[in-house]
């Protein structure tokens, strides 16, 4: 991309950030639940006993009831400074067009999902910090392992991770982003826990082998979902997704919520131990 139209995309993401924003939801809660929940399983006891002390210090009784936490925070009047500092830390956009990981260009300054794992999982494992800002990373660890995992949150496409890609779901107007943040997880007509049952019935998600020389696991963790937006086929023909488009990518969006799970387990009990 030519320096002018990249300076272009920039001042054209500047102005539209706060509206996607505001309105990405990831997953929606019932993943985020899902995500936290399949974590919550794999704990081992050392670090379930920490996440138990932090949840208790924050007055929160469970991994999955805080893990949609950080995007509501703009709609709380005593939280909307940190919702605003925050914002830009649940997504992120490949900026030169590929899937590969390039700091300076596709997380300047840290201002992304990817530099924000790294913030606070730092702060997470930081046993000289107080109690409440170990408890408040924990939370925005949870969601943010989350987000990374929503293809749509680390995309290469200049559509606000598919919230300008309108389409046709369920004989009705929707927008890709929308659709898998929850809409396809909603065929399942299964609530949260029943769902995280049905998931972890599936047995242990095989991770899949690091990417070198990346030697940052959040970044590949971005470069993965990238690629499946990147893949044919993802973009829907004729903007309608139809059930051949649910029955591909449903178990698609299945796996990254395992794979979310299983690496957010790996994560805290490394971090916490
Ligand atoms: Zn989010």
């Amino acid at each position: 991309m030519k320096t002018t139209h990249k300076r272009a995309l920039a001042a054209f993401l500047v102005l539209t950030v706060p509206a996607f924003a505001t309105s990405v939801q990831a997953w929606g809660d019932i993943g985020h639940r899902i995500v936290a929940e399949l974590a919550w399983r794999q704990l081992d006891p050392s670090a379930k006993a920490e996440v138990e002390r932090l949840l208790k210090a924050d007055g929160s009784d469970s991994l999955a009831d805080v893990a949609s936490w950080p995007d509501h925070l703009r709609d709380d009047p005593t939280q909307k400074d940190l919702g605003k500092a925050t914002a830009k830390l649940h997504y992120m956009d490949f900026l030169d067009g590929k899937c590969v990981y390039v700091p300076p260009v596709d997380c300047k300054d840290g201002e992304c999902v990817v530099g924000g794992l790294e913030k606070y999982v730092a702060i997470l494992g930081d046993r000289h910090k107080s109690e409440a800002e170990r408890a408040q990373a924990l939370k925005f660890v949870v969601h943010f392992v989350g987000d990374v995992h929503q293809p749509l949150h680390a995309g290469n496409r200049d559509d606000k991770g598919g919230n300008d890609y309108q389409v046709q779901f369920d004989g009705k107007g929707s927008n890709l982003h929308k659709v898998w943040d929850s809409g396809m997880l909603y065929t399942r007509d299964l609530k949260w826990p029943a769902y995280a049952d049905r998931l972890a019935a599936e047995g242990a998600v095989k991770l899949p082998k690091p990417i070198p020389p990346l030697d940052n696991p959040y970044a590949q963790w971005a470069e993965e979902s990238c690629s499946i937006v990147a893949a044919n086929g993802f973009y829907p023909d004729g903007h309608t997704v139809d059930d051949a488009y649910v029955a591909k990518y449903l178990p698609v969006a299945e796996t990254r919520l395992r794979l979310a799970g299983k690496r957010l387990a790996d994560l805290l009990n490394h971090t916490l131990d």
